[in-house]
């Protein structure tokens, strides 16, 4: 692994995406921030990621869309040859919590595509070149409801849970090509994706007794991204405060 690369962050307009495109930045590498529709988030982003002292670009795709994913990730890794994608993110997400018995089609699949079916159509893009220049990180951003399952969200649980199973997999297809398939399954983390949650009621239940900050999650990120963590893969590492491992 080269000390610096290009790095694709799914989901880097906001939230946990956003702290780690800037973590990523701060560490030198060259940093490509997908989005489905918030530009001016993105924007903001990436302005952040110059004033960490790095560069980067905005790549607008929604990643449940294998033909987008194709027309407009699998473009820009042909037209830029000189910057391979040496670390991909998946990071993107999206919840629409309900009980099971009230849950619409709509919300299933939803939830499903997003996560699971992004992580596929965005992986499988990056991976020939990765596979070819025998080298890579793949990080992906899963969540507690994943590994223990979350009431009112068994559309999200099952798509985390998804991932978290391909990670694994993965992980035991390329090791050879020196390719590393890692998972960070964050607990309550302070983002949009939480702002209507009563942090003050639900901290209780939390050993640490606060929800996490989305650097902190950037930080796990890292670590597996590091050229030194070339011997670690298809692990899920927790940073939910002690909450449930
Ligand atoms: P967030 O603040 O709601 O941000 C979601 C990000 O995902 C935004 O950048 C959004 O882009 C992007 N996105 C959503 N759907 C997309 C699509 N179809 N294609 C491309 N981008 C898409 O969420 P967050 O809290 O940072 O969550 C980030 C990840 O962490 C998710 O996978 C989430 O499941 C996971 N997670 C979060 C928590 C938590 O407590 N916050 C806990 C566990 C796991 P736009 O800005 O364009 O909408």
């Amino acid at each position: 692994m080269a000390a610096t690369s290009t790095v694709l962050v799914t989901g880097g307009s906001r939230g946990i995406g956003r702290a780690i495109c800037l973590k990523m930045a701060g560490l030198g590498h060259y940093i490509l921030i997908n989005y489905k529709g918030n530009q001016a988030a993105a924007e903001e982003t990436l302005s952040a990621v110059r004033a960490a002292g790095s560069d980067g670009e905005l790549l607008a795709f929604d990643v449940s869309n294998g033909a987008e994913v194709k027309q407009v990730l699998g473009g820009w890794i042909e037209a830029n040859p000189d910057k391979p994608i040496g670390i991909l993110v998946n990071n993107a997400g999206i919840k629409e919590d309900t009980l099971m018995m009230w849950m619409k089609d709509e919300q299933w699949e939803n939830v499903r595509r997003t996560s699971l079916d992004g992580f596929f159509y965005v992986t499988r893009e990056v991976l020939n070149g990765m596979l070819l220049r025998k080298a890579g990180r793949i990080i992906n951003v899963v969540s507690l409801s994943g590994l223990k399952g979350m009431a009112g969200q068994t559309n999200y649980s099952a798509a985390k849970a998804g991932v978290i199973g391909a990670t694994k997999a993965l992980a035991q297809e390329i090791a050879k090509r020196n390719i590393t398939v890692n998972a960070v399954a964050p607990g309550f983390i302070q983002t949009d994706m939480t702002a209507e949650l009563n942090e003050k009621e639900l901290k209780a239940m939390i050993p640490a007794n606060r929800f996490g900050k989305p650097e902190e999650v950037a930080h796990a990120v890292a670590f597996f991204a590091s050229p030194e963590s070339g011997y670690i893969t298809g692990t899920v590492l927790s940073v939910n405060g002690g909450l449930y491992t």
